[in-house]
């Protein structure tokens, strides 16, 4: 790629999760994004095979999306949440929870996957502890498990490199779930793979060893995205929702990805028919116009605190931004767009070509597997010797420099186009990853 000619001073910015002195070294940058397309800097197309990062699934520069931003920017740019309200931040509120599955209609605002990951964690406290049982303070994720990056989350999740720097500072009290990767039962599976359900039965292993009145929640991702596509098992979330609601614990199910159609349905939950006590969301829900998250619970976890004994401020937790009037007129404009173009069903109808598309890769240089759900594919290479990642890597700077978009993590690529995708541009995306794996050493 050429770098363009006149670049901005590169030295200040510290970019987030990136090798900084590579990106430099080489900047691969971004200029407009429009549909299915971003233009680089340097004027090539590039076909976004990533929904941004998991996040624009309406495609880019949605004209609603942006007229409603900009027209409540000269409205009211700002109001403060605590103590005062404003109606957008309801409407958003009612309109989350339309489509959230029954009974998780009460809805907490926030302004990204991270937010809204702590905020479920403490409100999984401030509910035991509303109900006389303070001592529930235990969590439980899984490894290899992605929860954002606030202590929360990082504590919670299961990827070791964003852990080990802080592990000193971690959440002292936490316990972690097997992931269900494997590739000698599963490699190759379409959906849901088979073999795994049994995996979740360590829950009641780790729920014997703390005993379940000190647990309070449970968290997993129902696909877990950023680790590199893990399919559920076929029975292993209805299995963790069996265990959990035995033992008065909350799952909180981590749809930061998933909710707002990435498989195929409104939530995960509502594709997987399992419903948890909590629902984290971000990404989709504004489809990511401007920063937005929000937190989806029962009814009932939210009475016993609001309901509970505290009087005045029931729970001690908000952030200046929630429901911010700028989210609050993306979030009404996106979901308006979901529901007018029914785009949850589309990704379901487009999932079977997606899923034949993705699988065709099974036997190019490198790949061990192929794994899909919906509209979200991991492709994991064989890593290469003494460099882990290097090859993924090398994937994803030549799809860019060729014009397509993809993510890696360790090495799975990962994709997840915008659901407003065409047949053609499934085909295209994967012919080019498959050539792109015959020119990678
Ligand atoms: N949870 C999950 C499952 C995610 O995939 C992400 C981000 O990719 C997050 C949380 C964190 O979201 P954010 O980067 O908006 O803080």
């Amino acid at each position: 790629m050429n770098a363009p000619a006149e670049l901005p001073d590169l030295s200040h910015l510290w970019m987030p999760f990136t090798a900084n002195k590579q990106f430099k070294a080489h900047p691969r940058m971004l200029a407009t994004a429009k549909g299915m397309y971003y233009t680089s800097t340097d004027g090539r197309q590039v076909l976004d095979g990533t929904a941004g990062l998991w996040c624009v699934n309406a495609g880019h520069g949605r004209q609603e999306i942006v007229d409603a931003i900009s027209r409540q920017a000269g409205i009211m740019d700002y109001a403060p949440g605590f103590q005062l309200g404003h109606p957008l931040a309801f409407e958003a509120a009612t309109a989350v929870a339309g489509l959230m599955p029954q009974g998780l209609d009460r809805v907490f605002f926030t302004n990204s996957g991270s937010e809204s990951v702590d905020t479920s964690l403490k409100i999984a406290l401030a509910y035991h502890r509303a109900r006389g049982e303070g001592q529930r303070t235990r969590l439980i994720g899984r490894e290899r498990g992605y929860h954002g990056v606030g202590f929360g989350g990082i504590s919670v999740g299961g990827i070791s490199t964003n852990r080990k720097t802080f592990s000193g500072a971690l959440l002292p009290a936490v316990d972690h779930l097997p992931h269900t990767h494997n590739l000698e039962q599963n490699a190759y599976s379409k959906g849901q793979p088979a073999w795994g359900a049994n995996l979740a039965d360590e829950l009641e292993r780790i729920v014997a060893l703390h005993d379940a009145s000190t647990i309070a929640a449970v968290i997993v991702e129902p696909m877990a995205g950023s680790t590199g596509v893990l399919i559920p098992p076929k029975g292993y979330l209805e299995k963790l929702r069996e265990i959990t609601s035995k033992h008065g614990i909350l799952l909180i199910f981590d749809e930061v990805i998933t909710a707002y159609g990435r498989l195929g349905a409104a939530t995960a939950s509502e594709f997987f028919g399992v419903t948890p006590d909590i629902i984290a969301m971000a990404k989709g829900v504004s489809n990511a116009a401007v920063p937005a998250g929000a937190v989806a619970v029962k009814r009932e976890v939210h009475d016993a605190i609001v309901n509970g004994p505290a009087g005045g401020i029931e729970f001690f937790h908000g952030y200046t931004y929630s429901a911010h009037p700028l989210a609050a007129a993306a979030i009404l404009a996106t979901l308006d767009i979901y529901r007018r173009e029914n785009l949850f069903a589309r990704a379901r109808k487009l999932s079977g070509v997606f899923q034949e598309a993705v699988h065709g890769l099974k036997g190019a240089p490198h790949v061990i597997d192929v794994r899909n759900l919906g509209l979200v594919a991991g492709i994991e290479l064989s890593p290469r010797a003494g460099a882990p990642g290097a090859r993924a890597n090398e994937v994803f700077q030549k799809c860019f420099d060729s014009g397509l978009m993809v993510r890696y993590t360790g090495d799975i690529i990962a994709v997840s186009p915008p659901l407003i995708i065409e047949e053609a541009q499934i085909g295209q995306i994967f012919e080019q990853i498959g050539k792109v794996l015959k020119e990678v050493a």
